[in-house]
């Protein structure tokens, strides 16, 4: 119930029981005002016999002087008395009209009766007087009749005054009884009051408003300070503190929810930061390998607790190697064609789920896993391939990051574009087209970063130069010569390849460095390599063209000198090996030796 009913219902009950205690008290006084009225007329009916008996009495003296003295002035009140009696007759006759019960009329009535016979016995006696006759006058009033008469009189005076203090009796046990009852009414209203006041003050007041209001104040203050761990007690009463803890408990819950959005905000402003920071990293690499260094950092914090991998598409789009992973992806293959894998084939994001009808992707090892493929393309060709698999309790929901997820495919599709074109204009500018091989710019740089880097270590240089070749160019034609020169490229590749670098130097002449060797392991490599030149007879468009030689010079560094004359020294080598006959090779340190 709600408090302001129980308040207006205790407020009518307190004024009605108020009232109803007022009445019991105004009766209770009434009972004492009747009491008192009852009293009244029991002395005003007392005085009214005793004056009618005393009267009768003094009228009776007045006769029983007259006749005995004879003397006008007992005659007079003689006369006088009867008046008086006369008066106190009517007023008696008056009371027995009024209220008298019948004992007490007839009472009152025999009173009247023995008077008037008394009365006229003593008339009869002062008329006999005055008659002369006294002594019969005397007789009257001195007589046993007056005198039975008198004492009749006395006795229904008596009567009467006894039935008066009887009635009065009970009339005033029955005032005393009904004011008793009035005033205990009243006690008990005034009771009921006071117990009704003092509940409503424990139980409304203390128990329904005051506690619960003290308990939700403490609730306020701390939901004011948005400490939403407060717990707010589930209250089904229907009134007024009941529906304010409800409203608490709402604005609880909204608080809460703003919290958890608040929240969401904030780990999305986060999310949005760290894809900027992903983005501006990877514009900025600059290898392939760098990129992925960059992805495997940032994967893990943009994606938590999410396994991942990115994998690169060889330059003949048929397989895909993985680059980088972070927080172990169990179930896809290191490495696999690009025909295995849905997302790929399809150009969007797929979705390989257990427990689902759709098709998984064929790298995934068919463990029940849930992993998301997303191709990465730029300008419409597929680069790569960003994986994403689910972790323990971590489902892959991607949901509102789907969005996010294809801004970071794009642009880590265009970012990987872009190097892998800097890379091929790289390779174009470095390299030799006709052979393969580095040339001589990339050699310069290579020589330069290596002086200014590592000048102490050790490194060998082999100057390579074919012999005669202009006569394969002669007698063969161009394409002859281009042949013998992918040739020895070739050979130079497979021998320089696992300990070094070679590089076309111009025309017929190569250079190989060889990090790490001395001048002597520089002379066995030489060796080997014009050994693995001369042992083959070559021919072109069915012409034999025989035997290919090279003349080698060979110099090294820190050994002989510097890094910077390195090329210089093992050129005047080549120089000399030329000199010598060709087909041979002479050491730097062995033509310096004379100068010296
Ligand atoms: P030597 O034993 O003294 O080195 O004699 P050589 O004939 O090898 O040297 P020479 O300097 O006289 O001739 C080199 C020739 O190589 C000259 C040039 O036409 C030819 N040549 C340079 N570059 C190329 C090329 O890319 N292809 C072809 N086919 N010939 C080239
Ligand atoms: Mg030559
Ligand atoms: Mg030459």
């Amino acid at each position: 119930m709600r408090i302001s009913v129980i308040t207006n219902w205790a407020y009518g009950i307190t004024l009605a029981l108020t009232a109803l205690s007022g009445a019991s008290f105004i009766m209770s006084s009434r009972s004492a005002v009747e009491e008192r009225s009852a009293v009244a007329e029991h002395l005003a009916l007392d005085t009214l016999v005793e004056e009618l008996a005393l009267g009768a009495e003094v009228r009776g003296d007045d006769a029983r002087l007259y006749v005995m003295r004879g003397g006008d002035r007992h005659l007079q009140a003689f006369h006088a008395d009867e008046e008086t009696e006369r008066r106190l007759e009517a007023a008696a006759a008056k009371l027995s009209s009024q209220g008298l019960s019948s004992g007490e009329a007839k009472a009152l009535s025999e009173i009247g009766k023995d008077s008037e016979e008394l009365d006229k016995i003593e008339v009869a006696a002062i008329q006999a007087f005055q008659g002369g006759d006294k002594s019969a006058a005397q007789d009257l009033v001195f007589g046993s009749e007056h005198e039975r008469l008198q004492k009749a009189l006395l006795a229904s005076v008596a009567h009467f005054r006894d039935l008066i203090a009887a009635r009065t009796t009970s009339q005033l046990e029955a005032a005393r009884s009904r004011s008793d009852w009035w005033s205990l009414l009243a006690k008990i209203m005034l009771g009921l009051t006071g117990a009704l006041f003092l509940s409503v003050l424990y139980f409304i007041l203390r128990r329904r408003v005051a506690m619960p209001l003290m308990r939700m104040t403490g609730i306020v203050g701390r939901l004011a300070k948005q400490d939403y761990s407060v717990e707010v007690p589930v209250d089904r009463r229907r009134d007024e503190i009941g529906e304010m803890n409800e409203a608490i408990q709402i604005f609880r819950a909204n608080g809460i929810e703003r919290d958890r959005l608040d929240a969401e905000r904030r780990a999305d402003q986060h999310t949005k930061d760290l894809i900027l920071q992903l983005m501006h990293r990877v514009q900025a690499c600059r290898s392939q390998e760098e990129l992925a260094g960059v992805v495997v950092r940032f994967g893990p914090q943009i994606f938590p607790d999410i396994a991942g991998s990115l994998y690169m598409l060889n330059e003949s789009k048929t397989s895909l190697t993985r680059a980088g992973l972070w927080l172990e992806p169990r179930h896809s293959a290191a490495a696999f064609p690009a025909t295995s894998c849905w997302g790929l084939r399809r150009g969007r994001p797929h979705m390989s789920r257990e427990n689902e009808h759709d098709v998984p992707c064929q790298h995934l090892d068919g463990t029940a896993v849930t992993a998301l493929c997303v191709p990465l393309t730029a300008q419409g060709e597929i680069i790569g391939l960003l994986y994403l698999e689910e972790r323990g309790e971590e489902a892959l929901e991607l949901g509102g990051s789907r969005l996010y997820l294809e801004l970071i495919a794009e642009n880590l599709g265009l970012a990987i574009a872009n190097l892998q074109m800097q890379e091929k204009l790289t390779a174009l500018a470095n390299r030799d087209p006709l052979t393969g091989l580095f040339n001589r710019r990339y050699l310069d740089e290579t020589l330069q970063q290596r002086a200014q880097g590592h000048p102490s270590e050790p490194l060998a240089c082999l100057m390579i130069d074919i012999d005669h070749f202009k006569r394969f160019n002669d007698e063969f034609g161009h394409d002859a010569g281009d042949m013998v020169m992918q040739y020895v490229g070739q050979i130079l590749r497979e021998t320089v390849g696992p300990v070094g670098n070679p590089y076309r130097f111009g025309g017929e002449e190569f250079t190989a460095l060889l990090p790490g060797l001395g001048e002597q392991e520089g002379v066995e490599l030489a060796e080997t390599l014009r050994q693995k030149i001369s042992s083959a007879a070559l021919s072109h468009a069915g012409r034999l063209l025989g035997t290919v030689s090279v003349s080698v010079g060979v110099a090294a560094s820190p050994e002989g000198g510097s890094v910077d004359t390195l090329v210089t020294r093992a050129d005047a080598a080549l120089l000399k090996a030329k000199s010598e006959g060709r087909d041979c090779t002479i050491v730097a340190s062995r033509i310096r030796r004379p100068v010296a």
